[in-house]
């Protein structure tokens, strides 16, 4: 069936995460009559699901505590982190990044976020890292609330398929199903892809990365490379499709029922945030890293340490997996949506107990340790007198559970502990659409294609973006000058579709 309804925008947004957000907004601040078209069943994306630093020099709070930055600097280290990619990135795109990012920043904080920082991260030559206060969903809220304010629709459950295109190849529409029918949304001055990566995509991960990534778990089961697609359709090309982070074992998030769901759910107004910044820097560590176990970070990562330093991995039935040479994040991702345990010993537990070794960490706000797990995280953490006890707690074989500690043979000392279950996810992939320094989709050839535009992982064009806080920056600095531009551009009869 048909719809035959059309509708006529001047910018029209596929994706409705950070950066399709934030072009969105800048869009409609430049004037244009704005629509967003989002696929989920709400706003979030990967965006909203992220730990939510940004990297960004010469800012107002790196200035609060002595530090002297610039972009220039920033750019140089950005390039070491790019590490042999640096050699094939566009030196241009980086330089858009790293000198428009802290603009950004500031436009950001404009619509009330919060940051807390600057963290460190080496080789940065300088603090940079600066994180959103509670968390990443403070992302969405905010720029979904300055898009309300701006007049901008936004329709959710509309996933685009199809880009349209008219005589002489410029973009001028899309295509999108909505109750079993297709729709027409048409825009008179620009279309902009922003539909992330394609981590969730089985068939594109084995094309473009290999079969046993295909299988990984993906954060975001949205990111299934639409723009990607829908761009090659066209003639454009994707960049660095091969590039992947190791998956990343995870911690369950807490219940959404507690108290960190009753918290995680509290709006993140200027109050709220500013009441949390002034506990990170004021309050006891007790206090902050209690927040931190499920409120500040939800998805806890553990250290790959605890492992060599005796950990067991048992898969679901209490089958050791950890006797292996091979990087422990891929093993657990081998284990898929079943996930695993970690299984340690009262000497592993004492030895978590205090600094040096934590368990896992809210980069630059808190480490967590043993007993932060067990005062806190009792869904993610089991104790037991005996092995057979702990297996029955966690439920996998009792028998399988002794056999793996026999064979292992690092698990001596009672009481035994459990944390899990954990899974290793791909965060996110790397390939996107090649794009020019004014965020168009370029052509084989590296012409613009009229009409159409790139941000967020969608348009990441060759970047590296190696190194914490630089997605985020590229997906809301991309955003925010994609809009600009796509607002800016002649506008062409929408009727013409
Ligand atoms: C756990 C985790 C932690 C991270 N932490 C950090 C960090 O601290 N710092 C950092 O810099 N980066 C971090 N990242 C990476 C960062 O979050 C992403 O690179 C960034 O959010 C990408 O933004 P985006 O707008 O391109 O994509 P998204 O935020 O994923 O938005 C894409 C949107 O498009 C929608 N969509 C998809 N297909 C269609 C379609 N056909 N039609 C309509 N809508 C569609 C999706 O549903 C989604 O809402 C992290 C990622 C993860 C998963």
């Amino acid at each position: 069936m048909d719809i035959e309804t059309q509708y006529d925008y001047d910018v029209i947004v596929v994706g409705g995460g950070g950066s399709g957000l934030a072009a969105a907004v800048s869009a409609a601040e430049s004037g244009a009559r704005v629509l967003v078209l989002e696929k989920g069943e709400e706003l979030i994306g990967s965006t909203g699901r992220s730990v939510g630093s940004i990297a960004a020099s010469g800012t107002p709070d790196q200035r609060r505590i002595g530090i002297v930055d610039d972009a220039d600097s920033h750019l140089a280290d950005y390039r070491v982190l790019s590490g042999p990619l640096a050699d094939t990135e566009s030196a241009d795109l980086a330089r858009v990044l790293t000198h428009n990012v802290t603009d950004t920043l500031a436009w950001l904080r404009s619509m009330g976020m919060e940051f807390f920082g600057p963290v460190g991260e080496p080789p940065h030559s300088a603090p940079r890292l600066h994180n959103i206060l509670p968390g990443s969903r403070s992302y969405i809220h905010h720029l979904a609330r300055r898009a309300r304010d701006l007049g901008i629709d936004i329709e959710l459950r509309t996933g685009v398929s199809r880009l349209v295109v008219v005589d002489g190849g410029r973009v001028a529409g899309v295509e999108a199903a909505v109750d079993g029918g297709t729709v027409t949304y048409r825009a008179g001055r620009g279309i902009i892809l922003a539909t992330g990566d394609f981590s969730a995509s089985t068939d594109l991960k084995a094309r473009w990365i290999n079969d046993r990534v295909a299988s990984f778990l993906p954060v975001n089961p949205h990111a299934e490379g639409d723009a990607q697609r829908m761009g090659i359709d066209l003639g454009a090309r994707v960049l660095n499709a091969e590039v992947f982070d190791v998956p990343s074992m995870r911690l369950a998030p807490p219940p959404s029922e507690g108290i960190y769901g009753l918290l995680q759910k509290v709006p993140p107004r200027r109050a709220l945030t500013r009441t949390i910044r002034w506990g990170l820097r004021h309050l006891p560590d007790r206090v902050i890293r209690s927040l931190m176990m499920g409120f500040v970070t939800t998805y806890l990562s553990p250290r790959e340490q605890l492992f060599t330093d005796g950990a067991l991995l048992v898969d679901g039935d209490g089958a050791l997996r950890s006797n292996t040479d091979e990087n422990i994040n891929l093993v657990v991702a081998e284990l898929g949506a079943t996930g695993g345990y970690l299984i340690g010993d009262r000497e592993l537990y004492e030895k978590y107990s205090a600094a040096p070794h934590y368990v896992a960490t809210a980069p630059g706000v808190a480490f967590a340790y043993m007993d932060d797990f067990r005062r806190s995280r009792r869904d993610v953490f089991t104790e037991a007198a005996t092995i057979d006890e702990l297996a029955r707690g966690i439920g996998v074989s009792p028998e399988r559970l002794a056999a793996s500690v026999a064979e292992a043979g690092t698990c001596r000392v009672g009481p035994y502990f459990a944390l899990g279950p954990i899974r290793a996810y791909l965060l996110q992939t790397n390939g996107g659409l090649a794009v020019s320094t004014d965020l168009e989709v370029l052509d084989g050839a590296g012409a613009p294609i009229p009409g159409l535009y790139a941000v967020g992982n969608a348009g990441q064009g060759g970047l590296a973006l190696f190194g914490h806080g630089h997605h985020l920056g590229w997906a809301f600095t991309s955003g925010r000058l994609a809009g600009r531009h796509a607002a800016h551009a002649q506008t062409h009869a929408a009727s013409a579709v």
